[in-house]
């Protein structure tokens, strides 16, 4: 998930995903040799119901491919491409799926990084969603302690490597079930770059890639693994700007107006709003631009804020406020403002029915397990950013009870085009800081890889009750019709390409 959207939300390949399969049994993965499928009727007693052979043969595909995703998303890790610049990092996972058997699309909605993978024909049409961007200055090595890998250097400090690897391996599975005739109907993977940044799934939802979608499905790397059923905050992304006129600051100072006083009483403005607004809306700003010496009345500033909250229509509101306080800070400086909407993201419509689909099926996947050494590499990262000793998580949480915590997502906007699902997954020490080094260390090791199966493997078999059960798939959508009402989905950016991506 970015800042401006951010979810949050490990020794290489060596030892994958164990996990436990409904019988309560351990089932460990040795990819080397591929195991041979689960039993049907593997589940819980009573619990659950059984797996289709579909299903199975699904979570088997990921585990037949999880050495190839671990090695896929080590590439992406080591990469470690910010938002626009991901060149090798998508070619890397649309050459996987080209060689997979799908068909790809590169360089969709205006951007060289961003592709569609289709497979197979007719309904249903289920996407799965992939991110791989990074974040700039992370660069960190897959140890528990920080230690840049190149110093300066970008790293995946939100887990995007896993994320589109493991998508990636969801929709592999599924083809290869509409490819052996068990299931029918499409498969889309989306590579959606720039999530950190621009955010690329709000040019691909503009340019109608998710129009035609019955669902789609994303996951996201996490410190503890949920269905989700909270949003994300809508957002709003402006550059307010002040023109004003130059003089000599001592000299003549009376034919000077100032750009940067009226920016101070635009932020003195904002700032007194706080206290006139909703308790769940956030306001914050960064000064880019204010004067470039005392002795110079400034000419122009430049304030670029960034207004939240749950609900759009909040959202709106405080965009129709700010710009009042732009015109009035101008007013009273005798300079000129100008407010630009650079871009923003929806806030994100939750699927119950879908979040329910998802906990079942990570519920009948079990657990992860993790070995005595990869427990005590997270309790040193933990050790190492002052957060309690207590390993990763492995369990489910409760899809009762969940709290939302701030940020967006270019999600958000696909969730208003069709029904869409999340789930998050733990690939990172419990508690330990997002957005920061102890992600990218356990997300280029088997912490990391053992959180992308997991999840491949969740998405998998949820995707495949999508295509096998037509009531499963009609409650879904019927739930998105009616909170979706008549609102009628627009993107905030603007049209063209995204702006080219910074230095
Ligand atoms: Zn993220």
């Amino acid at each position: 998930m970015r800042t401006m959207a951010a979810i949050k939300g490990l020794a290489h390949a060596a030892c994958l995903a164990t996990l436990v399969l409904g019988s309560g049994v351990a089932r460990a993965d040795v990819h080397a040799a591929p195991h041979p499928a689960p039993q049907a009727g593997a589940t819980a007693p009573g619990a659950l119901p059984e797996p289709s052979a579909a299903k199975l043969a699904a979570v088997s595909s990921v585990d037949r491919h999880a050495a190839e995703l671990a090695e896929l998303s080590d590439r992406i890790w080591a990469y470690a491409e910010i938002a626009l610049r991901e060149h090798k990092s998508a070619a890397a996972l649309a050459d996987f799926a080209e060689k997979q058997g799908f068909k790809v699309q590169r360089g969709v909605a205006g951007m060289p990084t961003a592709f569609v993978a289709t497979y197979g024909q007719g309904r249903p049409v289920i996407g799965v969603m992939g991110e791989f961007d990074a974040l700039p200055g992370l660069s960190q090595k897959a140890v528990a302690e920080k230690t840049p890998l190149v110093e300066g250097a970008g790293g995946h400090g939100c887990g995007h490597n896993l994320f589109g690897a493991g998508s990636l391996g969801a929709a592999i599975a599924i083809k290869e079930q509409i490819a052996a005739g068990k299931l029918k109907g499409t498969v889309i993977f989306y590579g959606t770059p720039a999530e950190e940044d621009y955010g690329g799934k709000i040019y691909m939802a503009r340019d109608g890639l998710f129009d035609g979608a019955d669902a789609v499905l994303a996951w996201h790397p996490s410190d503890d693994t949920q269905a989700d059923m909270v949003s994300s905050q809508a957002m709003v992304d402006l550059a307010v700007e002040f023109r004003g006129r130059a003089s000599h600051a001592a000299s003549d100072p009376w034919n000077g107006r100032s750009a940067v006083d009226a920016l101070e009483l635009f932020t003195h403005g904002v700032n007194l709003m706080r206290e006139h607004i909703r308790p769940t809306s956030r306001m914050h700003y960064t000064i880019v631009a204010g004067g470039d010496v005392p002795n110079v009345v400034a000419e122009y500033a430049k304030v670029w804020i960034w207004l939240r909250d749950w609900k759009r229509s909040e959202v709106e509101q405080l965009l129709a406020r700010a710009r009042l306080l732009a015109s009035g800070a101008a007013e009273m400086t005798e300079t000129t403002a100008t407010v630009n909407v650079q871009g923003g993201s929806w806030e994100t419509l939750v699927n119950e029915t879908g979040a329910r689909l998802l906990h079942a099926n990570l519920l009948w996947l079990g657990p992860a397990t993790y070995t005595e050494q990869e427990q005590a590499f997270a309790k040193e990262i933990q050790r190492a950013t002052g957060v309690p000793e207590v390993g990763m998580a492995t369990g489910v949480k409760p899809l009762e009870g969940q709290v939302p915590e701030g940020g967006s997502t270019d999600v958000g906007d696909v969730s208003w085009i069709a029904p869409t699902l999340h789930v998050s997954v733990a690939t990172s020490p419990k508690g330990a800081p997002w957005h920061g080094w102890p992600v990218v260390a356990s997300g280029g090791m088997s912490i990391g890889h053992k959180g992308m199966v997991r999840a491949a493997k969740v998405l998998a078999a949820t995707m495949v009750d999508l295509y096998e059960q037509p009531e499963a798939l009609a409650a879904v959508q019927a739930e998105f019709k009616a909170k979706k009402g008549d609102v009628k989905y627009e993107s905030y950016v603007p049209p063209g390409p995204p702006p080219a991506p910074k230095d």
